[in-house]
């Protein structure tokens, strides 16, 4: 099959912020070995390109974007490639959705994983982000990582082989790979009960659940913890928790996250970011740095 085009992707569409103007094209890739053909149709579409897994942590500008989204492949299903005496080691495709792999580890009784319940991402953008939470990063359970890039073509990294720190991944640390995607990575998880995996799936979800806004429209933590302190908490101690510009928000429950209450627009949530930036800066001395990524 060859790779699909689709003009004029709305980012409101593709989102979980709802915010965003159309790109010029979204470029999808069905299978992982149609990567090696991305670099022609690119060239052929103009624009820059960026990869775009479910949009859970992503910012995007009103109005007419100059870019071109690439989503990996999702298909097919997470699967065990290895079976080990205490271990196994499991497969998925970039495109697929995160809960999809968590889903399969509970039911097979693979453990590793149990702090990510609740990040509605993409195995991809896991891996491309170091998504965790309490103390859990995939990158820990990390095994290798299949990347396609414009400079090293396809490749798989081994866990040793990449760098991966706080929501920071790089494939190729020290180089620049030029455009490089994620199309597939293997976790190295322990065998255990399916019950216990689950219900420790459970504890994460319910812990989130209390604190943090997980069904409004959010992109996540809006900043990064600056070390040792929590970002969440000097937004509310500066009085962001609730504040709102227009139809976005600070998030009543955690100060950390921006809602858009429905008819938010970019250009207020970056006023909001502006805004909590510079009375974090006034009153703490501290330059809070970006979780969510601005596109363009
Ligand atoms: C309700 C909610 C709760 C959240 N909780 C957490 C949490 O507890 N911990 C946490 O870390 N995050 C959390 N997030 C943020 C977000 O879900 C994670 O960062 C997630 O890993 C992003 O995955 P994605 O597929 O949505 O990536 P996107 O938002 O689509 O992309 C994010 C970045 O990753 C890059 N990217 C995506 N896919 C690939 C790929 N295949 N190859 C190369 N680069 C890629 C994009 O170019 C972009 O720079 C939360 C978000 C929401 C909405």
């Amino acid at each position: 099959m060859a790779v699909a085009v689709h003009p004029g992707p709305a980012l409101a569409e593709r989102t979980t912020l709802r915010l965003g103007g159309p790109a010029l094209a979204e470029v999808a890739l069905s299978r992982v070995d149609e990567a090696p053909d991305l670099a022609g149709v690119l060239a052929g579409l103009g624009g820059a390109p960026v990869v775009l897994g479910r949009g859970s942590n992503v910012l995007a500008a009103d109005g007419p974007l100059p870019l071109v989204l690439v989503r990996p492949a999702a298909e097919p299903a997470p699967r065990v490639v290895r079976w080990l005496p205490a271990e196994v080691v499991v497969r998925a495709e970039a495109g697929a959705g995160l809960p999809r792999l968590l889903g399969f580890a509970r039911a097979g009784g693979f453990s590793g994983l149990e702090g990510l319940a609740g990040i509605p991402g993409s195995v991809g953008g896991a891996v491309a982000m170091n998504a965790g939470s309490y103390g859990c990063e995939t990158g820990s359970v990390l095994s290798r990582v299949l990347v396609h890039s414009e400079r090293f073509g396809m490749d798989w990294r081994t866990r040793d082989q990449v760098e991966a720190g706080y929501r920071h991944f790089a494939p190729y640390p020290g180089h620049d790979p030029g455009l490089w995607l994620v199309l597939a990575a293997e976790f190295l998880l322990r065998r255990d009960e399916p019950r216990a995996v689950g219900r420790r799936m459970r504890e994460t979800f319910a812990k989130k659940a209390a604190t943090q806004p997980l069904t409004a429209h959010t992109a996540g933590c809006v900043f990064k913890n600056p070390a040792g302190q929590s970002a969440g908490r000097l937004l509310d101690g500066c009085g962001f928790k609730g504040k709102r510009v227009g139809g976005m928000g600070f998030s009543p429950l955690h100060a950390n996250f921006m809602e858009n209450l429905g008819d938010g627009t970019a250009a207020q949530a970056l006023e909001l970011i502006a805004q909590a930036t510079a009375a974090v800066r006034e009153r703490h001395g501290l330059d809070l740095e970006l979780e969510v990524k601005l596109w363009p």
